[in-house]
């Protein structure tokens, strides 16, 4: 069966069970430059390279912030970046046994003969970039695969095409060293209820494995990143309870126990509320075969990237806030969160 990965396989199942440990988790740290600049103009910061260090150093130097993490995921630019000291942050992240990762899709376009729905586009080139990765200190990499919520979506071409393009990126990492991050996307956006959402995340996650063991991928080398199951967030919130069943229960009729950490993204929730989802699934009374984490892109950095304003004054403000932030995260991933970190911007999404 999987039995195609040749000489990488059990550093990628020790990798792989590393950056799942539980009490550790993921921060996705890998806008490229456009949606970087987006975050920066949210806090009037011009979209420069130079900003864009300054951010991402203020992330990987957090004092005692990086212990509650296993992995950062970069893009290209942070990959070969240093801190203003000269240090690659590679090896900043590696001196504090946090594991470089990297944004390998080259984003999303439109899937012909569909409705809006999109697929994500990079295979051409990945064998060849993956080498270089790897070179430059990467273990893992991640691929993002974008479905929508909509009275015919997400289509059967849709979820044949992406889960295929997933299963493709994935074993081309594993034959270049690299644990593949398997990220279906469903986003948020709609009024559809949490039913709707738990059938699309059970079909799309029934529909990754199958193309994932049909291509050979070693799935003990892998690991998981999906939404969370959620109401639309055009509906009614429901209680973190009700999220976390939902989501553990179409884990649990498609995820093989060989996978072994899920770590979610937070998908425009709040910070808060991730963290509470992510905590109330951990406390579930069911068995969980996978460990159940974060990989949190804006849920860890909006309140921070706030806080500091790109002001050098407010950058030990920032980092304590990303600390905590940090620390959250790790205790939900123990079912130990109890509410309340990081004051009231924390519950904006
Ligand atoms: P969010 O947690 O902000 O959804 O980002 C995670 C991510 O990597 C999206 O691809």
């Amino acid at each position: 069966m999987s039995a195609f990965v040749g000489k990488y396989a059990d550093e990628l199942i020790k990798m792989a069970k590393y950056i799942a440990t539980p009490g550790k988790g993921i921060l996705a740290a890998d806008e490229g430059p456009g949606t970087m600049g987006k975050r920066l103009s949210s806090i009037n910061v011009e979209n420069v390279e130079s900003n864009r260090q300054a951010f991402r150093e203020l992330l990987f130097t957090a004092p005692n912030a990086l212990p509650n993490l296993s992995g950062v995921i970069l893009v290209e630019e942070t990959l070969y970046q240093k801190t203003s000291g000269g240090k690659p942050f590679v090896e900043v992240l590696q001196e504090n046994n946090v594991v470089p990762g990297i944004k390998a899709d080259k984003g999303k376009v439109k899937l012909a003969g569909t409705n809006g729905e999109t697929t994500s586009q990079g295979l051409d080139t990945l064998g060849a970039r993956c080498q270089q990765y790897y070179k430059a200190g990467a273990r893992f990499a991640k691929w993002r695969a974008v479905f929508k919520i909509g009275p015919n979506e997400p289509s059967e071409l849709s979820i044949q095409q992406n889960a295929r393009g997933l299963a493709r990126y994935a074993i081309i990492c594993q034959e270049n060293g690299l644990v593949p991050i398997v990220e279906p996307d469903i986003l948020i956006d709609g009024s559809h209820d949490i039913k709707k959402c738990a059938a699309a995340t059970e079909t799309v996650l029934a529909a990754v494995y199958k193309a994932l063991n049909d291509q050979h991928v070693l799935l003990e080398g892998t690991l998981l990143k999906p939404n969370m199951v959620t109401p639309g967030s055009d509906s009614p919130k429901v209680p973190a309870k009700v999220i976390a069943e939902y989501t553990v229960a179409a884990l649990r009729r498609t995820v093989p126990p060989a996978v072994p950490g899920i770590l979610f993204l937070s998908g425009g929730q709040s910070e808060e509320d991730s963290t509470l989802n992510l905590n109330a699934m951990n406390k579930l009374d069911v068995l969980k075969p996978w460990t159940l984490s974060f990989s949190f892109g804006r849920a860890l950095q909006l309140t921070t990237l706030k806080t500091w304003g790109g002001k050098k004054e407010d950058i030990g403000k920032a980092q304590e806030v990303f600390r905590a932030r940090c620390l959250a995260n790790s205790e939900a991933t123990l079912g130990k969160f109890t509410g309340g970190t990081a004051g009231g911007l924390a519950s904006e999404s």
